[in-house]
């Protein structure tokens, strides 16, 4: 059976926020048991289906959830709605936690706002890891390829903190990304065109319409959301390059030396490819689509700008990178990569009475982990 241990929830002020954090740790394997099998612990995190930014939600006096939002790009249900969707979204988990602790891909409703995603801590046998990266590190070099030479065991996990932080930065972008924006709009009062009552039915059909003009943003304001789109279209294709290598390094020992996003795909292991699938079917079209994105496209050169430049000012496009991006650092996590950051400071008083001098030192440490799971031997025992 499992048990469910809650995250605290998040002070946000007035309403107690929380997020649908939660770890769930299952004892029908016995610790005795070495045998790679179905991971002993899930975390499970919310997210919003729509752009998989996290989510939080808050409840009523009697405990019933009111309210869910996405943070990222602050879509939301309320009330009856809300009720619903977590029931709906609690109900799919308890159905993909079988398959997510033998890394099989989750299956989500088709009309789903909000899901829970299940991040397996599968098992680990760093015999079997060492004796691969030994064996990948004795091949030597390869041309145009990342290699255990470049990575040594431990340090992917940096990968995927620096695809962490350029999602970090996205996020903390204005949203206002649209060259035309909804809110270049200004809508006048509603006007009513007619009322026809002749349907028989006994409906009564009131047309209307709603004047709205159009301000056009200046030049300077246009550019700023080009501008916008552009960091975050580029750094979103750079968190995906950094996500899928820091993947294929952990995972195969090795990854190409490009930028095409489509190419980094294809290298991916199948179970992997898989399980980004089930949480974004439409990843690889994305990737294919935005492929060259920080290959090419960071220069405005001649012939390749015009596009260059539609492509990434094109909301659609970064939508599905950012979304892209975070869905491959989930991947990450379940991959076995982890890692910390952390500033340390020392403070040093010297010197005598009427003489004393102070100084601080500040030290930023980023660490970086990656976990010996076996998955050829873990998928092995599945089929
Ligand atoms: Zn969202």
């Amino acid at each position: 059976m499992a048990r469910t241990r809650e995250s605290p929830p998040e002070d946000t002020g007035n309403a107690t926020r929380e997020n649908f954090d939660h770890r769930e740790e299952f004892d029908d394997r016995s610790p005795e048991d070495l045998k790679p099998g179905p991971a002993r612990v899930v975390d499970v995190s919310g997210r919003c289906a729509d752009c998989w930014g996290p989510i939080a939600g808050t409840r009523d006096a009697s405990g019933r959830w009111n309210h869910i939002e996405c943070l990222l790009c602050g879509r939301s249900v309320d009330e009856e709605k809300a009720v619903h969707e977590v029931e709906a979204m609690q109900r799919e988990a308890h159905d993909n936690m079988a398959a997510a602790r033998v890394g099989q891909p989750a299956m989500y409703r088709a009309n789903a706002g909000f899901v829970l995603k299940l991040l397996p801590d599968m098992d680990r046998d760093v015999v079997v890891v060492e004796q691969r990266i030994k064996a990948s590190l004795a091949e030597g070099r390869k041309g145009g390829r990342l290699t255990r030479h470049d990575f040594p065991p431990g340090t992917a996990g940096y990968l995927h903190a620096q695809a962490r932080a350029f999602l970090a930065g996205v996020e903390s972008l204005s949203r206002e990304k649209a060259a035309i924006a909804l809110t270049d709009l200004e809508y006048g009062e509603p006007q009513l065109v007619g009322i026809d009552g002749t349907a028989g039915d006994g409906t009564i059909h009131v047309a209307g319409r709603i004047p709205a003009v159009y301000k056009k943003p200046s030049n300077r304001e246009l550019m700023a959301r080009m501008g916008t789109a552009l960091v975050a279209g580029m750094a979103s294709a750079f968190a995906c390059e950094v996500g899928m290598k820091a993947i294929l390094v952990t995972r195969l020992d090795t990854a190409a030396k490009k930028h095409d996003l489509l190419a980094l795909y294809e290298e991916m292991p199948g179970d992997s490819r898989g399980r980004l699938e089930g949480d974004f079917p439409e990843i690889a079209e994305v990737l294919g689509d935005s492929r060259e994105v920080f290959g090419r496209w960071r220069y405005f050169e001649q012939g390749i700008g015009e596009d260059a430049i539609r492509a990434l000012v094109d909301t659609d496009r970064l939508w599905g990178l950012g979304k892209a991006a975070r869905v491959i650092a989930d991947e990450c996590v379940v991959a076995g990569m982890n890692y910390e950051i952390d500033i340390d400071t020392t403070f040093e008083i010297e010197g005598k009475p009427g003489d004393v001098r102070t100084s601080q030192r500040v030290h930023l440490t980023l660490e970086s982990g990656e976990s010996s799971i076996p998955w050829a031997e873990l998928l092995r025992q599945e089929t």
